[in-house]
């Protein structure tokens, strides 16, 4: 049979999507069946925190241990230094399992990308989208270093453990999920301005991910395995949507750049989701959005709606958001519409004092 090769057409694309996701009641227990259906190989690496160890790092390893040669790493910071140490772990071994947050989660998805072995997302809190993408985010003392490297072979996310952390970081998490709203707006404005490509598919999953967050806001109460399931269900669809377009645009935009600038000038103040959802509220006010319905949304799940209640006062969101601006500027957005000092003070005050 002779290819057919139409003049002109030349798109090609790789997608890299999970391939087992599990969520619900006692998943946990699942996750020797998941290393074997996934035929990963003989020897496990897994990396977890002290406290994660305790929450459940340490039954996935005496569950694997059974089948699997298996190692443990502990991994209490993410750093280049440490995932050094992960990556020469990662080495001895055929393939990764990550229980933890964020962090932990990070630092075994950057470690399997740079060893080429496959790793599996086992989340102890639904705090971020990570959990379930190819995007990671790795503190220097230049910034935050934001990678994309590749997506979990298998999420494993036991409603259970989720529930039994902290709420806090749920909320920080649904916060997360709504900022999409956000960048989905920003991706659109850059399409429509720059032409920079834009996915229907990724752009359309973003923001429904994100309605339905801010529509079941209510639902959202603390240590309850359904609000649980809901969130990670919603994380995941988000992490799917980045694995689609091929990068964190659906769900990174301004208020992501507002996030990484406090990281730099307000260090320890806020989670990522947090300072996220604060930064989508200045954002929709901005793309004349209804940034109203962003805030309520949040107050109702429980994450903060200001500067103050972030830690830092409106000084230091002004001096966020014009650093915003200058991070990562091939990534166009709504701050580079002509966000000036004298509109930034305005816009915190005006906002803030409704
Ligand atoms: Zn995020």
């Amino acid at each position: 049979m002779q290819v057919l090769r139409n003049k002109g057409f030349d798109k090609s694309k790789w997608m890299q999507l999970p391939r087992d996701v599990l969520v619900g009641h006692d998943v946990l227990g699942q996750i020797p069946q998941v290393c074997e259906d996934l035929s990963l190989g003989e020897s496990v690496l897994v990396v977890t925190g002290k406290r994660t160890l305790e929450v459940a790092g340490g039954r996935v390893v005496s569950m694997l241990s059974d089948s699997y040669t298996t190692r443990t790493f502990l991994a209490e910071e993410i750093s280049p230094a440490m995932i050094g140490k992960a990556e020469a772990e990662a080495r001895e071994v055929d393939f990764l399992v990550a229980v933890g947050g964020g962090k932990i989660i990070d630092t075994a998805k950057v470690a399997s990308f740079n060893t080429d072995r496959q790793f599996i997302s086992v989340p102890t809190a639904a705090s971020h989208d990570g959990i379930a993408s190819a995007s990671a985010s790795v503190p220097t003392p230049e910034g935050n270093l934001s990678l994309q490297t590749q997506p979990p072979v298998a999420i494993v996310a036991d409603t259970g453990v989720i529930a039994s952390a902290p709420h806090r970081l749920l909320a920080s998490g649904c916060a997360d999920i709504i900022s999409n709203e956000s960048a989905v707006l920003d991706w659109e404005l850059s399409h429509r301005l720059k032409g920079e490509p834009i996915s229907e598919y990724a752009s359309t999953l973003s923001r429904i991910t994100a309605q339905f967050m801010m529509r079941n806001a209510d639902l959202v109460k603390p240590n309850r395995e359904e609000t649980a399931w809901m969130v990670t269900k919603a994380l995941v669809a988000s992490g799917v949507a980045m694995s689609i377009a091929g990068s964190s645009r659906p769900a990174s935009g301004a208020e992501h750049k507002f996030s990484h600038a406090l990281d730099r000038i307000a260090p320890g103040k806020g989670l990522h989701g947090e300072k996220c959802g604060v930064g989508t509220i200045i954002t929709l006010f901005l793309h004349g959005g209804d940034w109203r319905g962003i805030r309520d949304s949040l107050r109702k799940i429980g994450a903060p709606t200001t500067p103050t209640e972030l830690g830092i006062d409106d000084a230091t969101a002004v001096e966020g958001l014009l650093l915003a601006a200058t991070i990562r500027p091939e990534r166009f957005t709504i701050l580079d519409m002509g966000l000036s000092r004298e509109s930034a003070e305005s816009l915190i005050r005006m906002l803030y004092k409704e």
